[in-house]
C-alpha cells in the first residue's frame, strides 16, 4: 500500500491509472478508522481496480467551537487497517496544500443543507461538499462510496454530484454497528464507560419506533413521542433533534411510511453522536 502525501502526487498517479484503463474508487474519511469505513473500503475494492483512501480531518468542515484540535488521529493505526481492507492508495494530504493561501472557492448544496445537522452546525456542510468535490477532482475516481450513518451528508453529496455534473457514480452502504447496536463513530472514542451506555438510547429509540412502525403505528407525533422518551430519560443524553422526514427530500411529515427516515442527534456529555434509520428497512 502507497502513502501519497501531496495533491500533485495524487492527482499524477490517478491519471497514470486512467491512461492505463484502470478503474479507482474513493472512500473518503477523516481517518481513526473504525469497520464502519472497513465495510466502504472493502466494498470500493469490489467495485474498481485501484481503491483510494483519503484521510483528512477537514477543517472547514468544523465550527469555530467545535471538535477540530481534539478529533482523534491515528496514522499508524489507520494504515494497518486500510492494508486489511484492501486499500492500494492512501491519500493524505496536509491542510496547507488542500487550502493554500489565497484559497476561496467553496461548493454549497442549498435546500438540503436548510434543517437536520445543516441548521445544527452552520457551514458545516459547505465544508464537506467543498472538501469531497475537491477529493473527486484530484482522485478522479469512476466510483466513490459514503456511509448511511451520515444520511444526510450521502444526500447532499449525491445532489452535489448531480448539479455539477460529475462524471462519479456516488454509493450510500449500510451503518455497521457495535454488537450492542451502538453506530460506530471515531468520536465514540470519546464517551467514557458510562457516556457509552447511555449512548445506546440512539439505536434503542430507533429500534422502538421501528418496531411500533411495524405494529402498525404511522402517526409521526406518536412515534416521535416514545423516541423523546426513551431519550429524555437517559442521563446526560441532550436531544438535538428527533426528525422524521420523508428519506429522499429530507422534508418533515406527519405520517410515517416505510420510506420515512428518523434522524437523531445526540449529545452524550459533551460528544454530539448521530444515528438513523429508514423505518420500513433492517438495518
Ligand atoms: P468519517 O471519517 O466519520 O468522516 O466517515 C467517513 C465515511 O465513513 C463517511 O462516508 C461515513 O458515512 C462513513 N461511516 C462512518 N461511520 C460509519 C458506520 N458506522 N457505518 C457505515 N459507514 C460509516
Amino acid at each position: 500500500m502507497r502513502i501519497i502525501e501531496t495533491v500533485v502526487e495524487m492527482q499524477a498517479f490517478s491519471r497514470e491509472a486512467r491512461k492505463n484503463g484502470k478503474t479507482i474508487a474513493l472512500v473518503p474519511t477523516m481517518g481513526y478508522l473504525h469497520e464502519g469505513h472497513a465495510s466502504l473500503m472493502v466494498e470500493g475494492k469490489k467495485r474498481a481496480d485501484i481503491l483510494v483512501a483519503s484521510i483528512f480531518v477537514n477543517p472547514t468542515q468544523f465550527g469555530p467551537t467545535e471538535d477540530f484540535d481534539a478529533y482523534p488521529r491515528d496514522l499508524e493505526r489507520d494504515r494497518n487497517v486500510a492494508v486489511a481492507a484492501g486499500v492500494d492508495v492512501i491519500f493524505a494530504p496536509k491542510a496547507s496544500d488542500m487550502y493554500p493561501r489565497g484559497f476561496q472557492t467553496f461548493v454549497a448544496v442549498e435546500e438540503l443543507t436548510r434543517h437536520l445537522c445543516g441548521a445544527s452546525r452552520p457551514g458545516h456542510f459547505r465544508g464537506v461538499t467543498t472538501v469531497v468535490a475537491k477529493l473527486l477532482n484530484i482522485v478522479m475516481p469512476h466510483v466513490a462510496l459514503f456511509g448511511k450513518k451520515d444520511f444526510q451528508q450521502l444526500a447532499v453529496i449525491r445532489r452535489m454530484a448531480g448539479d455539477m455534473n460529475m462524471d462519479v457514480e456516488i454509493v450510500g452502504m449500510p451503518i455497521v454497528r457495535e454488537a450492542d447496536g451502538l453506530a460506530m463513530s471515531s468520536r465514540n472514542a470519546y464517551l467514557g464507560p458510562e457516556e457509552r451506555k447511555s449512548a445506546l438510547c440512539l439505536s434503542r429509540a430507533l429500534a422502538t419506533a421501528r418496531a411500533l412502525f411495524r405494529d402498525g403505528e404511522c402517526r409521526v407525533a406518536t412515534l416521535r413521542e416514545k423516541v423523546l422518551r426513551i431519550i429524555g430519560e437517559v442521563p446526560g443524553a441532550t436531544i438535538d433533534y428527533a426528525d422524521f422526514r420523508d428519506s429522499e427530500t429530507l422534508e418533515a411529515i406527519e405520517t410515517a411510511n416505510g420510506q420515512t427516515l428518523i434522524a437523531l442527534a445526540v449529545t452524550i456529555g459533551t460528544t454530539r453522536l448521530i444515528d438513523n434509520c429508514i423505518l420500513g428497512e433492517e438495518n
